[in-house]
């Protein structure tokens, strides 16, 4: 991924005494290594203490025994601009959201902008400018350094192909949902998912009821039909499809399957045991979609995690793969798993305090939300203790 500009670089950093490390990677879930070396914000090597390269770290973090996992990746939420929505008009709610283990955001349409335009020009000034923007923020460090994958535009009738191509050479590289704007009907949307395609645009769709007055109904003959990249709320913003369609969509459907925690949690809990039994548990990746008119949820990707694991009896250690290494590859992000080459975006958990599960990944399973007791992002530690998760057993030690 290309460096954003402003942003210092981590040296060389050396994770030691690491308990439990968390690939990200549902096929591989759990690595048996004790040590991460990371050179200038990219993991260089995983494995045990006597055969990594420890020597001279310009930081070292003891991580007592604790887990580490890839830094969590939100799929959905609606940013606006700097750390501020005016859906809940809330400041710092993603500086917030990183106290919750989410090191990357991914918009689905900065669709709260008082005035938003709604004219082809605006929608594309809109979204070459959000995109700009949310780069430079983390250089200014605002959001607590989190990547936040801004400017996704929705579409609207009147598009063409052209509009997709100069957006694209901008830099553009998400659409925000589908559905949202005047395009409705399932060709419309296809004939502009195509082109976004063509030009390396992603493109997520709307769906279920209407999320506020005026937005509309995307059933799952649209969903079908547009074919978007990421089937977004699969559980609804907020009211979904009945069980029976969104076994449809799983069926019928090779898209990733976002589920969120701004949605029904019945048809999450559904949607997850389908998608198991279906054998297709790498598409499931999961969002909050917020800030909604549910709020702001600073432990959301968390608490679907153990949603998830407890009510849908899924592994932890799974689960947390489809928050992470799940999201990577649905969205071919480079951060998102434990891997060599890949970013050091990192969250380091411990069983909550005084939770009834013996380690991180029973209390998980039986409901607790862990503690996030160090965030790291690029190789550089972002927030230590959590003040938003219940406090963890142990937490890292920065030892120098
Ligand atoms: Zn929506």
């Amino acid at each position: 991924m290309a460096t954003v500009a402003g942003v210092e670089l981590s040296g060389k950093v050396v994770i030691r005494n690491i308990g439990l490390m968390l690939s990200g990677d549902i096929d591989r879930p759990i690595l048996d290594a004790d040590t991460l070396v990371v050179q200038d914000g990219v993991i260089t090597q995983i494995g045990r203490a006597a055969d990594c390269d420890i020597e001279q770290p310009r930081r070292l973090i003891d991580v007592k025994g604790t887990a580490i996992a890839p830094g969590l990746i939100d799929s959905h939420v609606h940013p606006v601009f700097g750390d501020w929505t005016p859906r809940q008009n809330q400041l710092g709610w993603i500086e917030s959201c990183l106290h919750g283990g989410v090191t990357t955001m991914i918009s689905a349409g900065e669709v709260h902008l008082p005035g938003r335009p709604k004219d082809i020009v605006g929608v594309k000034a809109l979204a070459i400018t959000a995109q700009r923007a949310f780069d430079g923020m983390r250089a200014a460090g605002v959001g607590g350094g989190a990547k936040v994958l801004a400017g996704a535009p929705v579409i609207e009738q009147g598009m063409v192909e052209q509009d997709f191509a100069e957006m694209a050479a901008a830099g553009v590289r998400l659409l925000g949902e589908i559905g949202l704007g005047s395009v409705k009907a399932g060709y419309e949307a296809r004939t502009m998912v195509d082109w976004a395609r063509k030009h390396g645009i992603q493109s997520t769709i709307h769906t279920g009821g209407p999320s506020i007055p005026g937005s509309g109904l995307i059933d799952e003959h649209v969903v079908l039909e547009a074919d978007a990249d990421v089937i977004g709320h699969v559980n609804g913003g907020h009211t979904s499809l009945s069980y029976k369609a969104v076994c449809t969509l799983c069926e019928k459907s090779s898209r990733a399957l976002e589920i969120v925690h701004n949605g029904n949690e019945r048809i999450a809990i559904l949607t997850a045991r389908h998608a198991i039994e279906l054998k297709c548990p790498h598409r499931v990746i999961l969002g909050t979609d917020s800030p909604a008119g549910s709020g702001v949820q600073p432990l959301g990707i968390l608490r679907m995690i153990a949603l998830l694991s407890s009510l849908a009896d899924i592994p932890a250690e799974i689960v947390i793969g489809f928050a992470t290494g799940n999201t990577a590859r649905m969205r071919a992000l480079p951060q998102g798993l434990i891997e060599v080459g890949r970013p050091a975006d990192f969250v380091f958990m411990d069983r909550a305090q005084h939770s009834a599960g013996k380690d991180l990944l029973e209390s998980i399973r039986l409901g607790d939300i862990p503690g996030v007791g160090m965030v790291m992002i690029d190789g550089l530690v972002r927030c230590q203790r959590s003040r938003n998760t219940p406090p963890a057993h142990e937490v890292p030690v920065i030892v120098t």
